[in-house]
């Protein structure tokens, strides 16, 4: 039987003004993030530009991943912003709302513990994170890992970067069972540990 098109028609709508609305969210997310980077590079040799990582964990969520929901794109695009820039969760909150506010702060480092101790409680708080929040963890670990198998940061030895890969691995052993696509992914870089 025909589809109705008066009928049709509404749905066809909604379906394109979400596409707009998640489009609009990821645009205004990117622009956020790279002013917000404006001035940070990453640490590998080609010091390439830090908006480039952000971009690659959005992009890592939607090719590989197979990840439409826009919000946890967004997410992804602000991952850093609380940890590493000038930006409140306040702020996030006021631009994006408080989900998303609150998947970057669940992806947040606390600064003022020290570092080891900040690595054992990404660890333990990994867990019990969002589902929203472990995709962009996982997005992140995967990345990270890749970039430091092909540009390793300036001066890590051979041991830090052996440190790190088992660590990550530490990350995503608490939230396996969250994208076994994704989770495959990470399993596939970890097996190139140095
Ligand atoms: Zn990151």
């Amino acid at each position: 039987m025909a589809t109705d098109p008066d009928k049709a028609k509404p749905d066809a709508n909604i379906i394109a003004q979400a596409n707009t609305d998640s489009c609009d969210l990821i645009l205004r997310a990117v622009a956020f993030a790279a002013h917000k980077h404006r001035d940070q590079r990453r640490k590998n040799k080609e010091a390439s530009p830090y908006i480039n990582h952000p971009i690659q964990l959005a992009t890592v969520l939607w090719e590989e991943g197979r990840v439409q929901d826009a919000k946890v794109i967004a997410a992804a695009l602000l991952h850093d912003t609380l940890e590493d820039t000038e930006t409140s969760w306040q702020e996030l909150r006021g631009e994006f709302g408080e989900e998303i506010a609150d998947i970057v702060l669940e992806v947040t480092d606390t600064q003022w513990i020290k570092k080891e101790l900040r690595k054992r409680l990404q660890v333990a708080r990994a867990r019990h994170s969002s589902e929203k929040a472990k995709l962009v963890k996982l997005a992140d670990k995967i990345c990270n890992l890749r970039d430091i198998g092909a540009h390793p940061p300036h001066g890590w030895t051979l041991e830090r970067k052996q440190h790190y890969f088992d660590w990550a691995k530490e990350v995503v052993d608490r939230l396996r069972g969250t994208h076994v696509g994704l989770e495959q992914k990470f399993d596939e870089v970890y097996a190139l540990k140095p």
